[in-house]
């Protein structure tokens, strides 16, 4: 075995899902990089040829410095220009590209995430810029897909702004109490990908409408008997209630344990990386929760993930997102 190379370092393939800073070093030393990456991806594997829109027809490309000082490649045959970073959340940001990218590194090279303010420390940017950079590339690359949940789903709601406050409240109080919380919808499929909504209500549409947007209705629901989802029964292939209220927490594969479980860390994450998040901003963050435990599956390093999507015109995907949204 030829000793490790200090200069070109490798990663165990158990490690896959990691991405060192020293290896975004390497690979984006420098606005050029960054934008050479994006012109690859979007429009020319091998740097040179790419699809020109107006000859119609493949034709070599050469890179040439606008006088704006923006970096396009221009077609040989008609001089028509292409700027790689057009349509990307990168267009028409007077942020550096490779502080971008390396915003995007910081974001998705933690566990539980990092704040705008941090971010702001960390790039050495003033704070508003911090944060529209994070949300950015939160609500445009973290965002949900449109792709509805299937196969066997869990359903549970949480209230998630903390416990009462004052004296020993009685039932009905704590009922009317649990009431006034914004409550937040879970949804995940056993072994796979999970939703969070934010709902108005635990009780009727609110509630059933979020699942029915979300949840596949060739789906068997698992849930407890919280009366507003006994409707959903008919509308599902198959719909397993276990009995809370009787205190009855498991029956065989009848459980919500896997969204329980999820809403316990949501809120530890929560009260660590973010102390307080306010109503306004609380979808995004659960999007971006939900980004994460999501991308646990597919072995992929959460940045490449993150690149992946900037390259994809976020008008195409803001069009998707604005379908689910509108179906709650
Ligand atoms: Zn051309």
């Amino acid at each position: 075995m030829p000793p490790a190379n200090r200069h070109n370092p490798t990663r165990a393939s158990s490690s896959g899902s990691e991405y060192s800073l020293t290896e975004f070093e390497r690979d984006f030393p420098d606005d050029a990089a960054c934008l050479e990456h994006l012109w690859r991806t979007r429009y020319s594997p091998d740097g040179e040829h790419a699809e020109c829109p107006k000859c119609e027809r493949e034709r070599v490309f050469k890179r040439y410095a606008t006088a704006q000082g923006r970096q396009s490649w221009t077609c040989t045959g008609c001089g028509h220009h292409v700027h790689p970073t057009a349509g990307t959340i990168f267009a028409k940001s007077s942020t550096s590209l490779q502080l971008w990218f390396y915003a995007m590194y910081l974001m998705a090279s933690t566990r539980c995430g990092i704040s705008a303010k941090q971010l702001e420390r960390e790039l050495g940017v003033s704070y508003r810029t911090a944060w529209r950079m994070f949300n950015k590339i939160r609500n445009e690359l973290m965002k949900d897909d449109a792709e509805p949940l299937s196969g066997d789903v869990e359903v549970d709601e949480t209230g998630v702004h903390g416990k009462p406050r004052g004296p020993r409240m009685t039932k009905k109080e704590a009922a009317q109490w649990r009431e006034r919380q914004v409550s937040v919808l879970g949804m995940v499929e056993r072994g796979g990908r999970v939703k969070l909504r934010v709902i108005k209500s635990r009780r009727g549409e609110p509630l059933s409408g979020a699942v029915r947007a979300n949840v596949n209705p060739e789906s068997i629901i698992f849930t407890d008997d919280w009366m507003s989802y006994k409707p959903l029964g008919k509308e599902y292939a198959g719909h397993k209630v276990i009995n809370h209220s009787a205190g009855s927490y498991v029956l065989g594969d009848i459980h919500t344990n896997t969204i329980e479980g999820f809403f316990g860390n949501l809120k530890t994450g929560m009260r660590g990386a973010y102390k307080k998040v306010s109503h306004k901003w609380l979808q995004s963050y659960l999007d971006e929760y939900a980004w994460r435990y999501n991308q646990r599956r597919s072995g992929q390093a959460m940045f490449h993930a993150l690149l992946e999507r900037a390259a994809i015109e976020p008008s195409t995907a803001a069009v998707v997102d604005r379908g689910v949204r509108s179906t709650q």
